[in-house]
């Protein structure tokens, strides 16, 4: 992304979400994108999967512009390119089907329900033993797990998640961490993950800060679990892991 900026327009009132942000992903990375409340990172989130516009800026996603596409690409590359863990989990996922069926109705969307491949997503994420339970009979991380196998489904570039750890204890929130780090390695699945939690820092290749709807700044780079190798230009005291 180049000088991103998003502006919503709620009655008169203006509300500058992003205001010049520039941001950067590689390829195969695992990154974090970390920021107070209300610092952009849903829109920022929102606007890299296709499902929002800014009001300015750039976005290029692989050989994809973002901003040049005809409808029908967006359609495609929502389609093909990204997979989404929302914010509200809970309002996407559906209480009284089991969680294999949760994985199983948005596949209907792709073409058709693929059972087999559902229970392998599920079984990917450590829930092999409860995919028939009710997802109200779940806890809070292993639906978020479900939530997880779902944004699989169409077997996506890239993975934006938006506050995947938000809601569950520092165990499970490493847990979805290395569900994470596992489609990276394995399937080369580049993943963005959103969070005001510092401490996920720990895990990925890359953090950058954002705070106002700007890059105040990066970035911590991953050379061995726990070992980092801080860039003496930028300043993060306040993100130091
Ligand atoms: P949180 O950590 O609380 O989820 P965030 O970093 O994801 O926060 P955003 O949701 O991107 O923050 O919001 C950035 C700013 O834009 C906030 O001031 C918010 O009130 C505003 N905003 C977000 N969505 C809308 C919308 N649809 N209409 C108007 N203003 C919005
Ligand atoms: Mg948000």
């Amino acid at each position: 992304c180049e000088s991103l900026v998003k502006i919503y327009k709620v009655a008169d009132l203006e509300v500058v979400a992003l205001q010049g942000l520039n941001f950067n992903v590689e390829q195969g990375e695992m990154m974090a994108i970390i920021g107070n409340s209300g610092s952009g990172k849903s829109t920022l989130l929102n606007i890299l999967g296709g499902l929002d516009q800014p009001s300015a800026g750039q976005v290029r996603v692989g050989e994809w512009d973002l901003l040049k596409m005809s409808e029908k690409d967006l359609v495609e590359y929502k389609r093909k390119t990204v997979g989404f863990v929302w914010q509200n989990n809970a309002r996407n996922l559906i209480p009284y089907l089991t969680a294999l069926e949760n994985v199983e109705i948005p596949m209907m969307l792709y073409g058709k329900s693929d059972r087999k491949k559902a229970m392998e997503l599920l079984e990917a994420v450590g829930l092999k033993d409860r995919m028939h339970n009710k997802l109200h009979q779940l806890s809070g991380g292993e639906q978020q797990r479900v939530a997880i196998s779902i944004a699989l489904v169409n077997e996506p570039q890239i993975l934006l998640a938006d506050e995947p750890t938000g809601s569950v204890d520092t165990k499970t929130a490493d847990t979805i961490l290395d569900i994470f780090r596992r489609f990276n390695k394995e399937f080369g699945l580049t993943v963005v993950i959103v969070t005001h939690d510092p401490s996920l820092a720990k895990k990925v290749d890359r953090v950058i800060a954002i705070r106002d709807g700007m890059t105040v700044s990066e970035f911590l780079r991953r050379k061995e679990a726990g070992d980092f190798d801080q860039n003496p230009d930028e300043s993060h005291e306040e993100y130091v892991v």
